[in-house]
């Protein structure tokens, strides 16, 4: 093995930097669940401004702030929709059902891209007594397993119109909103305004160690307050986290267009060297999906030996493996990342 080791699994594995370990230990800090953390108190406030909304409200997860989006929509009985790959409906251990009594529908979607004629196929309005109508539709952007793809902004207004006269909500599951706006220069308040509830994530490419928020009216976000006490996460001194995510907010969101570089480094240096393994047009922001399939290989091979190499990745199929760029990854460990890949895509 030569090179620095570059652990591209997920975004989720930076580390707080000394900086924002400093920032969290001065943090001034009061009990949450009163309301009494001014911590926690500011950087709601700056969320819900910086996505134009009334309120937001902190919570431990990304899983949390989507569950308490969904569960502000819907109940037992009713219905959300979603794409087949959304993070809400496959990667959140089955949470609306199990504590909602929420069921779910889903439709195919390439590459996660939102098709709104799709969307009013499967959505069901005003079933009567017979069927279950749908209260809520999913939306993820950046899509995470659709390869950090960016939703257009088209087509989230147009579903907002849609859903809107439909009497239906939407939820945006925005844990890598920031990764969309950065690549597509779209304002956040403009993706936030698509939609009725926003989760936003501060523990992936921001580098905090924990913490999402849920944005949206003050009267879903009051409600979401008892909800999220109910499903165990009323926290207490939690300014200590929350001065994480604003220092992220301070420090963080502006170099994100740095991963989405050296992911598209990466992107057309293996699309070069083995066209069918990626498509570089699909690689928006800080997610590189290959077929490793379309080079020989099984994503568990290709995984092995790209970690004996010390390029970690994370397989997401029986012949794709997903590369993440974030916080702790550097031009060095991208430089050895692209010839480890390159030598590999192109070994059979
Ligand atoms: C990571 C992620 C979440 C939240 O995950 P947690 O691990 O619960 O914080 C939600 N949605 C998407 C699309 C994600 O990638």
């Amino acid at each position: 093995m030569s090179g620095p080791t570059a652990d591209l699994r997920s975004d989720t594995l930076t580390r707080p930097t000394a900086g924002m370990r400093r920032t969290m230990a001065d943090a001034e800090v009061g009990d949450d669940v009163y309301g009494e953390d001014p911590t926690v108190n500011a950087l709601e406030e700056r969320v819900a401004d910086l996505l134009g909304t009334e309120a937001a409200l902190f919570t431990p997860t990304g899983s949390m702030a989507n569950q308490l989006g969904v569960r502000a929509h819907a109940g037992p009985g009713q219905e959300i929709i979603g794409d087949h790959l959304a993070h809400v409906l496959r990667a959140e251990m089955g949470a609306a059902a199990q504590l909602s009594g929420i069921t779910s529908r889903t439709w195919i979607a390439e590459r996660g891209q939102l098709d709104v004629d799709t969307v009013k196929q499967v959505m069901s309005v005003g079933a009567g007594t017979y069927q279950v109508g749908t209260s809520c539709v999913v939306v993820e952007n950046t899509h995470n397993f659709g390869g950090g793809t960016v939703q257009p902004l088209d087509r989230m207004q147009s579903l907002r119109e849609l859903t809107r006269s439909a009497g239906i909500a939407v939820h945006l599951d925005g844990a890598r909103l920031w990764n969309a706006h950065a690549a597509s220069g779209v304002p956040l308040q403009e993706y936030a305004a698509c939609a009725d509830t926003v989760a936003v994530c501060l523990s992936k490419g921001l580098g905090a160690p924990v913490g999402s928020l849920l944005a949206g009216s003050a009267a879903v976000v009051e409600e979401a307050r008892a909800w999220r006490k109910r499903f165990g996460g009323g926290m207490r001194q939690v300014g200590i986290l929350a001065a994480a995510g604003s220092y992220a907010l301070d420090h963080h969101l502006d170099r994100l267009s740095e991963d989405h570089r050296r992911t598209r480094l990466v992107a057309e240096a293996l699309a070069e060297a083995a066209p069918d393994v990626v498509d570089p047009r699909w690689v928006h922001t800080n997610i590189l999906v290959l077929d490793v399939g379309a080079a020989g290989w099984t994503a568990a091979d290709f995984s092995a030996a790209a970690r004996e190499a010390g390029v970690l990745g994370y397989p997401t199929d029986a012949s794709h493996v997903r590369f993440v760029w974030h916080l702790d990854v550097d031009d060095a460990m991208t430089e050895h990342a692209r010839s480890t890949l390159v030598g590999l895509v192109t070994a059979h």
